[in-house]
């Protein structure tokens, strides 16, 4: 096939064949993956449209994923049959046309990104890695497992991939960090889960140790291949609105390889034409991990790493984000904005939300706590198109929203709390409740 791609030191030039086990380039940058431009630039961008709408549905596997539909896009070298693919991608695009008209809004969407296998987005980049890694066995590179450090989504889908592919993953948590389901995934695909007593950061800087030995490959966001698979969801999106770009894209942030993805898939579609203009993109971290806010209140022009406080949004709490510079680079170029969203915020425009047919999980409550700031200042007006990314199903997340109803998360009042009305077995006395209840329909 003449579609190919490499790894690309940003700083340096310096280029590496994807089947080689590297992240870094010799600077200590991370490594882009690069595509032959030429190459893809030999069809028109309305080629490209009918080609992608052509696999959208079809059943020629692996090309209904929403990733490989997009293969010559993402790891155009690899053959069909080393493809681990669960059919990720795809996902809905909720029409929030209630929760719009209660902000003012129009035409506002979400993209449910967690309707997905595994229940995150991350199901989109990992796809890509394992992948990859399937493949590099097979012409016989010694990789022996697959190692991430995760808040808990990443090792969810890394687990699953791998199990799917029939490769050992190991995966390093933060111990009492992570929700009960995000836990039981990984145990129960067959991972090794090792449990640390730290936080995501510093689980980070043991799994980048152990995995330099090259038998162990390392599946965290800095390597770029995840990248790739993340970036169909802004391809996707035009995709699912006739290829007309929104105005604005708002994205939770916490090691900002996702808002780095939602750039280079823009960036693509505009090289080879199938866009013409660009949208806002729009960062939403908690208050308690925010040192991308800290950094873009001087400008950028100070960065620094802090202790991640706890946060409901477990996901995001970060402190030192790998990908901070390619998210500066894409923020730069697209209008970008960041907010910070406080715990109660971000709890009650979960629930807010969720009283019009959605179901947040935290880190959504924490883009939509961004979106109802903008609403406040007048940052969006009423006819712009906002997609609001949803990064995970909120089933992951009981623990977090059976403690709002139950008005046990600290230090604020849960607004949209809906307690259960515990009852004797009498008819008097339900008779009596639902009058009450409906009398508090609003
Ligand atoms: C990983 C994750 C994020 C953050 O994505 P980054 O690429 O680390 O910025 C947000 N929400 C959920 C649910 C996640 O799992």
């Amino acid at each position: 096939m003449a579609f190919n791609a490499h790894f690309k030191g940003y700083n340096t030039g310096n280029t590496f064949p994807l089947d080689q086990v590297v992240y870094r380039d010799s600077d200590g940058g991370l490594l882009e993956v690069e595509h032959d431009m030429v190459q893809l630039r030999t069809r028109s961008a309305k080629e490209w449209k009918t080609l992608f709408e052509s696999r959208c549905g079809s059943h020629n596997w692996p090309y209904a994923s929403g990733v490989w539909g997009k293969k010559e896009w993402v790891l155009p070298g690899i053959a069909d049959e080393d493809i681990i693919s669960l059919n990720e991608g795809w996902t809905n695009l909720f029409y929030a046309k209630r929760f719009g008209e209660h902000l003012g809004l129009d035409d506002l969407w979400v993209k449910l990104c967690g309707n997905s296998h595994t229940g995150s987005f991350k199901d989109l980049g990992m796809t890509v890695l394992v992948s990859q890694v399937n493949h590099m066995r097979r012409m016989g590179v010694p990789i022996k497992a697959v190692a991430c450090a995760s808040t808990g989504d990443t090792s969810a889908a890394l687990a699953a991939y791998c199990a799917a592919a029939g490769i050992p993953s190991v995966v390093f948590l933060p111990g009492n960090k992570i929700s009960v389901a995000q836990l039981i995934q990984p145990i129960s695909n067959g991972s090794i889960v090792l449990s640390l007593d730290t936080d995501f950061d510093g689980c980070m800087k043991i799994v980048q140790e152990v995995t330099e030995d090259k038998g162990l490959y390392l599946a965290n966001s800095m390597n770029s291949l995840r990248i790739e698979g993340q970036k169909t969801i802004s391809v996707e999106l035009c995709q699912q609105f006739g290829w007309e770009v929104p105005d604005v894209v708002i994205i939770p942030g916490g090691n900002l390889g996702n808002v780095s993805a939602l750039g280079r898939g823009f960036d693509l579609m505009l090289e080879l034409g199938l866009i013409d203009r660009k949208p806002r993109l729009v960062v939403a971290q908690a208050a308690n991990a925010n040192p991308l806010f800290r950094a873009y209140k001087t400008g950028y022009a100070q960065f620094a790493p802090m202790q991640a406080k706890k946060t409901e949004a477990s996901a995001i709490q970060i402190g030192n984000p790998v990908s901070y510079d390619r998210a500066v680079r894409v923020l730069k170029k697209y209008s970008g904005m960041v907010y910070e969203v406080t715990e109660e915020q971000l709890a009650n425009a979960a629930h807010l939300a969720d009283r019009t047919g959605l179901y947040c999980d935290p880190h959504t409550g924490v883009a939509i706590g961004a979106l109802l700031q903008m609403v406040e200042e007048k940052t969006v007006s009423r006819k712009d198109r906002i997609i609001v990314v949803s990064t995970a199903h909120g089933l992951k997340f009981s623990e977090f929203k059976t403690k709002y109803h139950k008005g046990e998360l600290a230090g604020f009042a849960a607004k949209y709390a809906n307690p259960i009305s515990e009852l004797p077995p009498s008819v008097d006395k339900v008779r009596a409740e639902l009058e009450k209840r409906f009398k508090e329909i609003v």
